[in-house]
């Protein structure tokens, strides 16, 4: 069954709040707008995305290192990469009666689009969230919290190849925190203020662009619908025209999802060419070129950068497996998350809570922890109850143990998506599983 477009996010804001996904940030002091804060299963899920990020982006391959660089970096680091004058969202104010900040790449016409008043005139707003350092607060002592993990890759560039065995064509991934005052945050965690971000800057020679763009563009699409089990029909590629582009970019590749608000970006696959790079060497006055043992060649390399945010994966995988359906005349609310990234991989559920059945349960979940993310759940409640908590948090698969289990040492394994009940030995039971995912 499908639930309509217009209510679904509704519903999985609902969902999320409800089972502990996701909370509004210091929500009993009535929030702040553009922040949230992740609760149990929304840590389970976060945790699940970043891993398999990085086991696909330097785990499983022999030319990415990783990199964990400061959230905070000082004005020249921001001066030299263009942000400081470029990192701007137009901004127009409503002067009527809301007084409203809007993007004015987000607004059509004079009038505000919620009280109907005039707006101002475009103003740059910039993006960067701007502290100090130290107990002097003047403009000798300002920082900048990042709005991306990028900068730290070309700062510390130098370090990477002198330290260690890299060779273009490489890559150094980060995955960490960044903050961006945007104007209008929304659509719940899509647009945030504080997020988390993965980005990999993957180094080539230069002119040599084309084809490591084009994999990456291929390879990242991959990663969603074979990794991740997002909808292939739900997602596209964009290709930005070259008027759009970002001041540091040639060709950038937008992978988009069909969100209930319409198509909007999932992840940037951006060609940055050497821009980086030289603004840094200009700027910092230090020699930031690799000496290519293959060609004896001395260059700035250019560089191909997928970035993408946690916080969007997550929202996107939400909206993806959200579905309603019935089972036995009862409406059911499920999420048909891919076991790869389910919060809970495996339940773990006592028929009754006879001291003999918690037993061989608390055996066959100590069996299952630490190869599958495990949840054991002997609340009271019927276990059809306990069956749809668990589909309602997306966890595929639950091992029901019964009193024949205490004869024949097999278990239920019931699945989320088509509620089959299919009975396996104990001694199977992990087999059977890692064949489920
Ligand atoms: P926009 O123009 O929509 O503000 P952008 O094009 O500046 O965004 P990028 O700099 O390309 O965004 O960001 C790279 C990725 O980081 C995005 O594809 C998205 O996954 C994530 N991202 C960017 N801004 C936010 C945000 N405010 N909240 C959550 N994720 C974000």
């Amino acid at each position: 069954m499908t639930t309509p477009r217009d209510q679904l996010m509704e519903k999985v804001v609902a969902l999320t709040k409800r089972r502990g996904f996701i909370f509004p940030s210091s929500e009993i002091y009535g929030g702040v707008s553009g922040f949230y804060d992740y609760g149990p299963y929304g840590v389970a899920l976060k945790r699940a995305i970043r891993d398999l990020w990085w086991r696909h982006m330097v785990d499983l391959r022999d030319d990415v290192v990783g990199l964990e660089s400061t959230l905070i970096m000082p004005t020249q680091v921001w001066a030299a990469s263009g942000h400081l004058t470029n990192f701007v969202d137009p901004l127009r104010q409503c002067l009527g009666e809301c007084k409203k900040r809007w993007r004015a790449d987000h607004v059509t016409g004079d009038r505000c689009p919620e009280c109907g008043g005039p707006l101002s005139e475009t103003r740059q707003f910039n993006l960067m969230f701007k502290t100090h350092v130290g107990p002097t607060e003047d403009s000798s002592s300002e920082a900048y919290l990042r709005p991306e993990t990028a900068q730290g890759m070309f700062v510390d560039f130098k370090n990477v190849i002198n330290s260690s065995r890299v060779r273009v064509p490489f890559g150094i991934a980060q995955v960490g925190r960044a903050f961006r005052n945007e104007i209008t945050p929304g659509n719940f965690v899509f647009r945030v203020r504080e997020f988390e971000l993965m980005e990999m800057e993957y180094f080539v020679r230069p002119h040599q662009d084309d084809e490591p763009f084009d994999y990456w563009r291929k390879e990242r699409m991959r990663w969603y619908t074979d990794v991740l089990g997002l909808n292939p029909e739900r997602l596209r590629m964009y290709d930005h025209p070259k008027e759009s582009l970002s001041h540091y970019s040639t060709q950038t590749t937008d992978i988009e999802y069909d969100f209930p608000f319409g198509w909007g970006e999932l992840e940037g696959i951006a060609d940055r060419t050497d821009f980086d790079l030289k603004v840094h060497q200009d700027h910092s006055k230090q020699d930031l070129t690799y000496l290519d043992p293959e060609t004896n060649e001395r260059y700035l390399p250019w560089v191909i950068e997928p970035a993408v945010s946690v916080d969007r994966i997550l929202i996107t995988l939400l909206l993806d497996a959200y579905d309603e359906d019935v089972v036995n005349n009862e409406p059911r609310v499920l999420l048909r998350l891919h076991p790869n990234v389910a919060p809970v991989q495996v339940a773990v559920v006592p028929l009754s809570k006879k001291e003999e059945l918690i037993k061989v349960a608390r055996e066959v979940q100590s069996l299952l922890q630490g190869r599958f993310r495990v949840e054991y759940d002997q609340t009271g409640g019927n276990i059809g109850r306990r069956y749809r908590r668990q589909d309602e948090i997306g966890t595929p698969f639950c091992i029901t143990v019964d009193f024949d289990t205490l004869q024949d040492q097999a278990v239920t394994i019931r699945q989320r998506d088509s509620t089959l009940q299919t009975r396996v030995k104990i001694s199977a039971l992990v087999d059977v599983l890692r064949a489920g995912f």
